[in-house]
């Protein structure tokens, strides 16, 4: 990337969606090797296959309650604890992220993690329209449209002077139009369009629409049928538009 600014190198740890298609892991990246965006329960298989070592992050940004977007947390703290992380951890999530975490560690592994901590778990509470610095990642909360039973964010953040949209799960609504304005690399999951509480390929569509002329585009959160969707090969074939794998590597 030309000029002083910093690029944006996303891992793409995971790809696929809640029902395993095609094999893929959950869906999740991490950006500039410390900010990690959900945390399915296939975070730590991916980490290593990516030779990424799990201390290296320093916030995970959740965006929302379901599985394949944050019971990964349990094994991402338990390895922290026996390897005998020091650094802090922050958790950044939907209201409630401190409970339901703090409650899914006391579920999974009880006891472990209560004892003698040697690194503290911090917890960052998002409502619409937040916005705070954490860990030098600027960072904006959005509410989206995606199930009625829980709360669910998109994220714009900002880092050296680039910013980067992750739409988490959700349908085309307003919550995630308003953060595409002048991103320069915008993430979108890219679910059954048949299932009304995903964007799908016409959602992605309408946001590459709507985004700057230059913003680079990666589909996510993956059916296993992105290869043969008429749509999605023909926004390809233009440069701004990716489709994400399993441990891809994107620097923009
Ligand atoms: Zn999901
Ligand atoms: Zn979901």
């Amino acid at each position: 990337m030309p000029g002083r600014h910093q690029s944006l190198d996303l891992l793409f740890l995971g790809s696929g969606n809640a029902f395993g298609a095609g094999g893929k892991a959950f869906s999740s990246f991490l950006l500039n090797g410390r900010y990690l965006f959900d945390c399915g329960p296939t975070v730590l298989q991916q980490l290593r296959k990516a030779g990424v070592p799990p201390s290296d992050i320093e916030v995970v940004l959740v965006s929302h309650f379901h599985a394949d977007h944050f019971f990964g947390l349990p094994f991402l703290f338990l390895d922290a604890r026996y390897k005998g992380r020091t650094k802090d951890i922050c958790v950044v999530g939907p209201p409630g992220i401190q409970e339901r975490t703090e409650t899914l560690l006391r579920i999974g592994y009880p006891g472990v993690l209560e004892t003698e901590p040697t690194f503290k778990r911090r917890y960052i509470e998002v409502a619409d329209g937040f916005q705070a610095n954490v860990a030098g990642l600027s960072v904006l909360a959005s509410v989206v449209d995606h199930v009625a039973e829980m709360e669910c964010f998109a994220f714009r953040v900002e880092l050296g002077g680039r910013s980067l949209v992750y739409s988490g799960d959700t349908t085309l609504c307003d919550g995630l139009l308003r953060l595409v304005k002048d991103a320069d690399v915008i993430v979108l999951e890219c679910s059954r369009e048949d299932i009304p509480v995903h964007l799908g390929a016409a959602g992605v569509e309408e946001v590459a629409r709507r985004a700057s002329p230059g913003a680079q585009l990666v589909v996510t959160h993956l059916d296993g049928n992105e290869h043969s969707h008429p749509l999605i090969l023909s926004l390809s074939k233009d440069a701004g538009l990716h489709v994400a794998e399993d441990l891809a590597r994107f620097s923009f």
